[in-house]
């Protein structure tokens, strides 16, 4: 009989984890968070900018503390630290005289680094044991080996339908074994960890506030699918704005591992099998492929995901990007959103990251290392493919991903609800299009932008174009 430590990183649950039906032979077992001292240091693009902003240091803690509440009803319990995770762990090994260290196995260069640091870091007799987990698909079930992974997401998605059978997702363990005698564990409050995590609160204007743990994220999973039926039109509602149901909201939870895509796709396929299968049901399995797809792209990239290592100083038109300053209102109301409710439409998050890139002429790392401070959903493939993605760079890299944000505006907002809701300024406009473009409707009162690209003309109205402005200012 042995003693076992696993290692959590981004997979806060019990259900659907891997790593807790890898127990057989465990006598003692002790479950460990640790959080990286880095993530919480001063970082681009804004020297006063974590890695890990407030908002998901306060996802996160949630989670964990969710996470003892169901280990300890399983008879184990939790132990989080922060530091340097390889120092933490192998020393909590050679401490509890350790056989084996379940992890969660992670595309990213420096978890990739740290597992290969932890190998010499373990006395011989403990065996450090990576497991799949979290992702639709396993490496074994993917129809071509990791360096035949097609170039774009089309041709990965039409490889994977020929043949597709997503494992169903396995139930949590009714009890765990005993947790290590004498092994430290609890964690340490968030108000002493990061007084800005424990005091952050979402804006007033943001719909939904999403809160961190397992049975957070299956409440979520219920209301989107069984109590709201919102699924069933997910694919005509999910380039929506405003609003809590228009695309699901799961991002937060698969990002900390709080939900798999597995569960997730099974509870799709338990709607379709009651409700019938549809285009939207589709869709958001659609949508998880992606996430896969960058997760998979993630493991070859390696350090290449990142982009050069030194990154460029910021300057006025990226802080002016960050702050939500530009003059224009479709970015600025988004990058509002993103600053103060730590999420983001993924139509919103096309077009500030086009704009960053194709018209403000800025860099794309420092774009991806600011959603990076304050995405509550921040995952590292992700936020780097997209960004890439929307750069045309890298992989599949085509130039012409242009967002031209005037027309988007136009079409994704027709009467400037979303703007004015972000930017209440704007209410005192009329709806439509003047509130797209302050600076013509009421030069007076609304700055130009800070750049007007030529691709804009066709979709500008004429200065003053005969708008009224309205409301309380006026
Ligand atoms: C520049 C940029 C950065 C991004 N950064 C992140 C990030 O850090 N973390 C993150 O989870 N997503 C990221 N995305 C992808 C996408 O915008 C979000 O997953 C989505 O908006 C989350 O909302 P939702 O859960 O309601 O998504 P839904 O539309 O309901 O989709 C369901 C799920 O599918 C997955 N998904 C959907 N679109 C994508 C996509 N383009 N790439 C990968 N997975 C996808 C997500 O897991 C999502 O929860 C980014 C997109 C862009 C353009």
């Amino acid at each position: 009989m042995s003693t076992t430590i696993v290692w959590l990183r981004h997979d806060l649950r019990v259900s659907d984890n891997p790593l807790f039906s890898s127990l057989e032979g465990t006598a003692a077992l002790a479950c460990v968070y640790v959080l990286d001292a880095r993530e919480l240091r001063q970082w681009a693009p804004e020297q006063s900018a974590s890695r890990c902003g407030p908002a998901r240091l306060r996802f996160l803690w949630q989670s964990l503390m969710a996470l003892r509440g169901e280990l300890l009803k399983r008879g184990s319990d939790l132990l989080v630290r922060i530091g340097d995770p390889v120092d933490i762990i192998a020393e909590l090994a050679l401490r509890l005289q350790a056989d084996h260290v379940l992890v969660r196995e992670e595309p990213g260069p420096e978890e990739r680094a740290q597992l290969e640091r932890l190998t010499h870091s373990l006395d011989q007799r403990c065996r450090l044991q990576p497991v799949e987990s979290g992702m639709l698909f396993e490496r074994g079930q993917l129809p071509f080996a990791l360096d035949e992974l097609p170039s774009s997401f089309s041709a990965f998605r039409r490889r994977l339908e020929h043949d597709w059978q997503v494992t169903d997702p396995r139930p949590a363990p009714l009890t765990l074994p005993l947790w290590p005698d004498g092994a430290p564990r609890g964690l340490p409050p968030l108000d002493q960890v990061c007084p800005r995590a424990a005091a952050w609160r979402p804006s007033d204007a943001t719909s939904l506030d999403m809160q961190g743990g397992e049975e957070a994220a299956r409440a979520r999973l219920d209301h989107y699918l069984w109590d709201s039926n919102a699924v069933a039109t997910y694919k005509t509602t999910r380039n929506g704005l405003l609003g809590a149901d228009f695309s699901t909201r799961f991002s937060p939870w698969l990002a900390h591992g709080c939900l798999s895509a597995r569960q997730v796709h099974a509870e799709v396929r338990a709607w379709e099998a009651e409700h019938g299968a549809n285009a939207s049901s589709y869709w958001v399995i659609f949508e998880l492929l992606w996430r896969d797809y960058f997760y998979w792209a993630a493991w070859q990239e390696g350090a290449a995901l990142f982009g050069a290592e030194t990154l460029p100083a910021p300057d006025a038109n990226l802080v002016a990007w960050c702050e939500g300053s530009t003059g224009v209102p479709f970015i600025d109301a988004a990058m509002r959103e993103l600053g103060t409710s730590g999420w983001l439409s993924n139509r919103a998050r096309q077009n500030v990251a086009s704009f960053l890139v194709k018209d403000l002429g800025g860099d794309w790392r420092l774009g991806a290392a600011w959603f990076e401070h304050c995405l509550i959903d921040y995952d590292a493939s992700s936020n780097w493919g997209n960004w890439r993605y929307v750069a045309g760079i890298g992989r599949d890299p085509r130039q012409h991903r242009y967002f031209n944000v005037l027309k988007q505006a136009r079409h994704y907002d027709p009467q400037g609800d979303y703007v004015a809701h972000w930017l209440p300024a704007l209410q005192t406009l009329p709806q439509g299009a003047s509130r797209h473009q302050p600076w013509q409707a009421a030069p007076a009162r609304f700055a130009a932008p800070l750049v007007e690209p030529p691709a804009w003309r066709e979709w500008r109205i004429p200065a003053l174009g005969g708008v009224e402005p309205v409301g309380p200012d006026e």
